[in-house]
């Protein structure tokens, strides 16, 4: 069920911010020139795509018909399209918590997902007091013990070794880095007996680790459609007040709930975008996108987390890949290179506040 009624209490800074520092001094024509009232559509507060777009100097013109919009940048080219959840930044798919509308004669973005999933990608730290650093990074290799996770029993596979074994691969390239590693399991094993005390406590690993990142390893499995459905997808934390990817019936009772994770909304969603890239990028698979849900270990880290899917065991084709050492290590490698560009972006933005007086 919806909530009656969203009550948003306080003005976040960052809008403030954001307002303030409009369009950067670009000519553009989608642009109004005068600050353009946000809308209520289905309940839900949006605000006009191209407005919101030339705070970051994105410029750019909708299709004749009005109902796709491309903005770019020197750095960023995002692709909108009105009634889809689904857009493009500079290339990669991300789903939106609410699809785009068209209203006014304009697209219409939704607030939640402007304030937290866009804005982080298209001006990292922007509205963040706090910086968050790099030093620690829990890796979480799925399943274990008695849970084998999704299985390939043509091709004798099991998500739980799978998920290790990459895992294994990723830890020596992040401390390669510098970084310190831990991890939940590094063996076949659970943590609890049953399946919910098992995620509970991999969560719980981050606060008792002192860890900076949380990085959950999975490799994915479909029921039907099998042989068509291939490819990797990364999981970031819902925000409140927003419904999951996979709840496209809005049945989340529990969707005004603050979890401890959406502490981290902003980060989550920098380090899934740049997970997503770059594994899409060294595994040049198909893009399933960049998704949000309410998992176990995404509600209760109490660090920026993501959890990656990375690739399809029920697919016989993609399934034979995964199985090879090399494929594993490709996925290491792009987790390993998204964490440098996760964290040089941060290091990049506290430079900036160095230099600001
Ligand atoms: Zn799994």
């Amino acid at each position: 069920m919806r909530p009656a009624c969203i009550q948003f209490a306080h003005v976040l800074a960052w809008l403030l911010m954001g307002m303030a520092g409009t369009a950067l001094g670009a000519v553009d024509r989608a642009a109004p020139s005068r600050p353009v009232p946000n809308v209520r559509l289905a309940g839900l507060e949006y605000l006009d795509a191209a407005a919101f777009g030339a705070r970051f100097g994105l410029t750019g013109s909708p299709a004749a018909d009005g109902r796709t919009l491309t903005l770019k940048s020197a750095w960023h080219q995002l692709e909108l399209e009105a009634d889809t959840r689904g857009i493009r930044l500079n290339g990669v798919r991300i789903f939106l918590g609410e699809p785009v509308r068209l209203a006014r004669g304009r697209l219409q973005l939704g607030r939640i997902d402007a304030e937290k999933l866009l804005t982080p990608l298209l001006r990292p730290g922007a509205g963040e007091a706090q910086l968050p650093l790099v030093r620690t990074i829990l890796l979480d290799p799925g399943h274990g013990g008695n849970d084998p996770g999704m299985q390939n029993r043509r091709l004798g596979l099991d998500e739980k070794t799978l998920a290790l074994d990459t895992v294994l691969r990723l830890k020596p390239l992040l401390e390669a880095q510098g970084f310190t590693v831990a991890l939940t399991r590094g063996d076949d094993r659970q943590l609890a007996r049953s399946k919910a005390e098992d995620l509970q406590a991999r969560a719980a690993l981050t606060a008792r680790t002192n860890a900076d990142l949380f990085i959950s390893v999975h490799y994915n499995s479909v029921e039907s459609g099998a042989d068509r459905v291939s490819g990797v997808e990364v999981y970031t934390l819902t925000p409140q007040f927003q419904y999951s990817h996979s709840d496209p019936e809005r049945a989340d009772s529990t969707v005004g709930i603050a979890n401890l994770g959406n502490r981290h909304d902003h980060w989550n969603s920098l380090l899934g975008y740049e997970v997503h890239r770059e594994l899409l990028r060294e595994l040049k698979a198909s893009d399933r996108g960049l998704k949000r849900g309410r998992l176990a270990v995404l509600r209760l880290a109490s660090c920026p987390a993501v959890l990656v899917e990375a690739g399809f065991l029920s697919n016989d084709t993609e399934a034979a890949k995964i199985a090879t050492p090399a494929y594993r290590q490709q996925v290491a490698v792009a987790i390993a290179e998204a964490v440098r560009k996760y964290a040089a972006a941060l290091e990049g933005v506290r430079r900036q506040r160095a230099d600001q007086p």
